[in-house]
């Protein structure tokens, strides 16, 4: 299956984004771009779009590895592309799987996210559609070190 390339600003997609704004939708469709563009089997089967607060949005796809426990997901790329640019103040971060379709961010990933983004909101698959809500509710009670409180 062949992930849509474009979305119209405001249309549902074929996932069930109807109550995503226009620019959480465009983050989705850049997501969907990139997996499309760079999905390689075994290698990259989940792409990222990531936005700060600045306005830019970063783009990334998982790598994998002959040890699959040493895959690093997309959202961890796309974290770290900002932090390289100095810019890790997440406003919104969305991955989706090799066919486009969102999928939420595993538990080490909500932990990046909660560490450099604790305002950040995750796009989210649900039952009436993907939907943005904050990190906070994916992660309750998160790990602090003790003397960060
Ligand atoms: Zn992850």
């Amino acid at each position: 299956m062949k992930a849509p390339l474009s979305l119209a600003a405001g249309a549902a997609s074929e996932t069930g984004s109807a109550s995503l704004a226009a620019a959480d939708l465009a983050l989705v469709d850049a997501a969907r771009r990139i997996i499309a563009l760079r999905r390689r089997p075994e290698w990259h089967s989940v792409g990222c779009a990531l936005r700060t607060r600045s306005g830019r949005v970063f783009t990334s796809v998982h790598v994998g590895a002959y040890v699959g426990r040493i895959d690093v997901c997309a959202e961890a790329i796309a974290i770290g592309m900002g932090a390289a640019e100095g810019d890790t103040d997440i406003e919104t971060i969305v991955a989706v799987n090799k066919d486009g379709h969102v999928v939420a961010p595993c538990g080490m990933c909500r932990e990046l996210i909660a560490d450099y983004g604790p305002g950040a909101n995750v796009i989210v698959p649900g039952p009436q559609g993907d939907h943005p809500v904050p990190i906070a509710s994916l992660l309750p009670n998160k790990y602090t070190r003790h003397d960060d409180r």
